[in-house]
């Protein structure tokens, strides 16, 4: 069965093992896998920025009930956040950062903010 370079995908002759044509083809490729990883953890970080002000525009007293809507219509993404913190109660509160926010019903959200971790 041939195999191939998962840098440049010529053909590879030799061990079995073999990956790559070459030391220069094992580089790009590690470099490139690198520059991959980088890109995604800028993004995240830009998300978790973004959820951050997003939250701290909306809270300026420290705690407000506001619709959940309101966070998405800003472009709030509930997908990301820092950490949780979940209280004796059993409510889990998600921190972008020191700003936070508790899921309530009918739409709305407790937001809250923590000066420590
Ligand atoms: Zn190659």
């Amino acid at each position: 069965m041939e195999r191939f370079c998962l840098d440049c995908q010529a053909v590879l002759k030799g061990r079995a093992d073999k990956k790559f044509c070459d030391d220069q083809c094992r580089s790009n490729f590690n470099n490139h896998a690198k520059a991959i990883d980088i890109t995604l953890v800028k993004q995240i970080n830009k998300i978790l920025l973004k959820n951050r002000n997003i939250l701290q525009s909306k809270n300026p007293n420290d705690k407000t009930k506001i619709k959940k809507v309101n966070l998405q219509n800003e472009g709030f993404n509930f997908t990301y956040h820092t950490h949780t913190y979940t209280t004796q109660k059993g409510s889990v509160y998600f921190f972008c950062y020191e700003f936070g926010y508790l899921l309530l019903e009918n739409e709305e959200v407790l937001l809250v903010k923590r000066n420590e971790i």
